[in-house]
Order: structure tokens, then C-alpha cells, then sequence
């Protein structure tokens, strides 16, 4: 056994454990973002970013009636799209990101959102968290663990990383978790941090992983 297995594999177990536990507390987690196709997806996802998924669903219907496709999006008026995602935050960045990466979409993939990690990030807004979802959700393909706020956070709560940038953290998951389980573990995950492990008030007393925590009834440190 080589150091780095002898180092992570207690981590590993209580990894598994906590993922076991996830899925017994969680066991219809979907994606909480609605879509009908995976242009959808990665436009509601990138609407996402800095956003509650609950205001992305507001703002989806009316998006999506008036533009439901890559091609629609590719040729938008951006000052439209900016007023029909204005709510999200940040909209003039996202909509220009949304109409540059459907663009690049309708030219270079046919108008079909790639299915490969490399391509999609060649997509202009598109950075590994949001490929991630689109893989995972889209598509069924895990190749890597989708790291938001809340998966980050837990990530660290729970001792399982000890990095801050989300490309290391998600690194330090792929080692810990199964391949298979590595989307449904964040969308677990996400699940767990609006119920109870919140940002600034976590409620360990109902957590049950509680036993498998090292900051379990610690004072919070928000990051
Ligand atoms: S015990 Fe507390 S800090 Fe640990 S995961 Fe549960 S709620 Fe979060």
C-alpha cells in the first residue's frame, strides 16, 4: 500500500459511508433546474451561476417559450435576452455567454450541445461545474463531481478536502467516490446543504452525519 492510499483510505470509507447515508436521506434527488433538452439544461445552468435554482425556474418558461433552441438563442436580440434573464443577476455577462456559446454550438456541433468534457468547455460561459451538469444530466456521463457553493462548502465541513479552489476539491471527490455516483453524490449533497447544513447555521443537532463530521457543533466559519 503506497502512502497516498494509506492516507486516503480512512477518508475513503467515511466517504462511502456519508455517500451511502446521502442516498437513504435523499433518494429521489434529481436536478432541481427544469429543461427539456440539453441546451436548456446548459442555459439554465449557466443562468445559475450566482442564482438560486428556484429564481432560474421563474425566469426558464418565458426564456425558453421565446427562444427554446441553439438556433433561437444564436440569433436573439441581446437586449431582449438580457430583459427576459435581468432577475438572475449578472445578466448581461449571462446573456452574452448564453447567445456566444449557442452560436459556437450551432456552427462547430451541428446545433447539438457536445457530449464530451473538452468541447464543452471550449463554450464561451461554460467552465468544468457547468459541463459537469450537462454531462451528468444531459447525458448520463460522469467524468467528473460538479462543485457549486453548496458541495463545496460540505466538501470541506465534512473533512473531505482541504482545498478552496473548486477544480482541486473536485479532484479530491474523484479520488474519494465512486465513478458511477460522482453527479448524484453533489445533487445529494446540494440537497443537504439547503436542509440542514446551511451556510451560516447549520442544524447538526438533525444532521445524521453528524458522527461521520469533524465540524459537527463547531463554530461556523463562512468562506
Ligand atoms: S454535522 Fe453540521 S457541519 Fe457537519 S454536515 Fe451536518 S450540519 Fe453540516
Amino acid at each position: 500500500m503506497g502512502n497516498r492510499e494509506k492516507e486516503v483510505l480512512p477518508l475513503k470509507q467515511r466517504a462511502i459511508e456519508i455517500l451511502a447515508r446521502l442516498k437513504r436521506l435523499y433518494p429521489d434527488a434529481t436536478c432541481s433546474l427544469n429543461y427539456s433538452t440539453p441546451v436548456q439544461l446548459l442555459v439554465a445552468t449557466i443562468l445559475s451561476a450566482q442564482c438560486t435554482d428556484e429564481r432560474v425556474n421563474k425566469v426558464t418558461p418565458a426564456l425558453f417559450d421565446r427562444f427554446p433552441d441553439a438556433e433561437s438563442l444564436a440569433i436573439a436580440d441581446l437586449v431582449e435576452l438580457e430583459d427576459l434573464v435581468r432577475s438572475t443577476g449578472f445578466y448581461r455577462n449571462k446573456a452574452k455567454n448564453i447567445q456566444a456559446a449557442c452560436r459556437m454550438i450551432v456552427s462547430e456541433f451541428d446545433s447539438v450541445v457536445p457530449n464530451q468534457m473538452e468541447q464543452l468547455l471550449k463554450l464561451p460561459g461554460v467552465a468544468r461545474k457547468t459541463a459537469n451538469v450537462v454531462l451528468g444530466h444531459a447525458y448520463g456521463i460522469n467524468v467528473g463531481v460538479t462543485v457549486d457553493t453548496h458541495v463545496k462548502r460540505l466538501s470541506e465541513r465534512l473533512g473531505l478536502t482541504q482545498e478552496k479552489d473548486p477544480v482541486r476539491i473536485e479532484q479530491d471527490l474523484m479520488v474519494l467516490l465512486p465513478q458511477p455516483d460522482w453527479e448524484n453524490w453533489s445533487i445529494r449533497l446540494i440537497y443537504h446543504g439547503r436542509a440542514i447544513c446551511k451556510a451560516r447555521s447549520p442544524v447538526c443537532i438533525a444532521c445524521e452525519l453528524a458522527d461521520l463530521c469533524p465540524t459537527a457543533n463547531k463554530p461556523v466559519v463562512v468562506g
